[in-house]
């Protein structure tokens, strides 16, 4: 167990076995061994997103970044349409980047701790003409997952290019994209790989890659899937220096995700999810999500009367539990509690304990080891 378990919404904690692979002296960045885990780790995304068919990008940077690459290799500007589909603060950012780039854009919003229906969705699609459709699968702000699945039914159907925004939900949550049928899945690795921070990462369907080649010019260098493609297919070849050391520890934490099987892992992010929200409204704090979207990657607690956020915060991270305030609107008034990428067990019935006792201190009364009751049961179902 760590000084401080970190169990922010990302970055999540990175095993040791990761972080070993991350301290290994420096490569080429044209090695053969570079080659060899960026290729991996590519054929590993593909496996975890189910797009075999389609292609993997791994660059320096961050989610936001892979936002930025998604909408600017797939949206022709400008004259093409695109909806954003937004439950909280991440999609309000797609929708600020598309601003950024004068991207014409409609914005459909959930209230926050919501999600956009998918016949709602319909209603927007089949009242006007969109080109691109994205969307969050999962808004950290809120613990809100949409249904990408139904979502991408409704696309499909109008012939848009579908993105899913998985930077809280990939590796956690099943994203299936050739049987969804979606576009891109842009992603990070600081989440549900449980890798550290510093990777905007995509992978992109057949269709999408082609519209990319259709377009002319589009209004990115650096951020131009065209430049990455030969990079990605051969690593031996030059285009902007990759990280190396940060590739190689995401290499061993997709090789981790295979070997646990992605099934299991969705099925362990499941349980984890109930396990934290058993624990939590056992304690009696309130959930700030509608439970008809509680993601499994994140819980938002709402605090009961009489504890105060700053103050609660800082005396569960004396007990050893870092965890996240609110966002936007509901800051002072939630908390965020990320509960993906590899967390045990043991760790969470830890951290229950720490809630409790940090709880108790706040004058909050629960019978005796009620949080790890809680946890334990859901864990045990
Ligand atoms: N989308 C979602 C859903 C996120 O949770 C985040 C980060 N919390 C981002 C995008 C942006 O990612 P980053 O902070 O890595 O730029």
């Amino acid at each position: 167990m760590p000084d401080k378990l970190l169990l922010i919404p990302g970055p999540t904690p990175v095993l040791p076995r990761i972080l070993d692979a991350l301290a290994q002296p420096t490569v080429s960045h044209v090695s053969a061994e570079m080659a060899a885990d960026l290729r991996e780790s590519c054929d590993n995304l593909k496996k975890i997103l189910f797009r075999e068919d389609g292609e993997a990008f791994i660059v320096s940077g961050a989610g936001t970044l892979s936002m930025e690459m998604a909408l600017l290799n797939t949206v022709s500007i400008p004259r093409d349409r695109v909806l954003v589909v937004s439950q909280g603060y991440f999609g309000s950012r797609m929708s600020q980047i598309c601003q950024a780039f004068g991207i014409t854009h409609d914005l459909v919003e959930a209230e926050w701790g919501k999600c956009v229906l998918p016949e709602r969705l319909q209603a927007q699609l089949g009242g006007s003409k969109y080109d691109v459709v994205v969307c969050t699968h999962v808004d950290t702000s809120t613990g809100a997952m949409a249904d990408v699945g139904s979502y991408a039914r409704v696309v499909a159907k109008t012939g848009a290019l579908f993105i899913v925004d998985g930077v809280c939900a990939t590796g956690g949550i099943p994203e299936r994209m050739m049987d969804w049928d979606i576009d891109v899945v842009l992603t990070a690795a600081q989440k549900c790989f449980g890798a550290p921070p510093g990777l905007a990462i995509l992978v992109v369907s057949p269709r999408a890659l082609a519209k990319r080649r259709r377009m002319d010019g589009i209004p990115a260098y650096y951020s131009d899937l065209l430049r990455w493609l030969p990079i990605m297919q051969d690593p031996t070849k030059y285009f902007s220096t990759p990280c190396v050391n940060e590739i190689r520890a995401f290499a061993e934490a997709t090789r981790l995700i295979l070997r646990e099987g992605v099934e299991e892992r969705f099925k362990s992010h499941d349980a984890i999810g109930r396990a934290f929200r058993g624990m939590l409204t056992a304690l009696g704090f309130g959930l700030f999500t509608d439970p008809r979207f509680a993601a499994p990657t994140l819980s938002v607690p709402v605090y009961p009367p009489g504890v105060e956020d700053k103050a609660f915060r800082a005396a569960l991270a004396a007990n050893g539990v870092v965890v996240a305030g609110g966002l936007g609107d509901t800051a002072g008034r939630v908390f965020r509690v990320g509960h993906m990428g590899n967390l045990v067990r043991e760790q969470i019935i830890w951290a229950a304990d720490k809630f409790e006792k940090t709880l108790a201190r706040f004058g909050r009364t629960f019978p005796r080891n009620a949080g790890i009751r809680a946890a334990e049961e859901a864990l045990a179902r």
